[in-house]
């Protein structure tokens, strides 16, 4: 993930390097996930134009 070189063999973050790079992969992937949830945001566009005609 990182580039950095690492000792497999007994490894428990496998098939991370370590606990942090892992956790920073998940987060990624995370936020990728959150940012397909969202959408674009047409709604928005919607309520400016009833804001216009009040
Ligand atoms: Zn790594």
């Amino acid at each position: 993930m990182c580039g950095k070189d690492v000792e497999w063999s007994g490894n428990p973050f496998r098939p991370f390097c370590t606990e942090r790079c892992k956790l920073t992969d998940l987060g990624k992937w995370a936020a990728d996930e959150y940012r397909i949830a969202g959408g674009p945001l047409t709604d928005d566009a919607d309520n400016q134009d009833d804001i216009e005609e009040v």
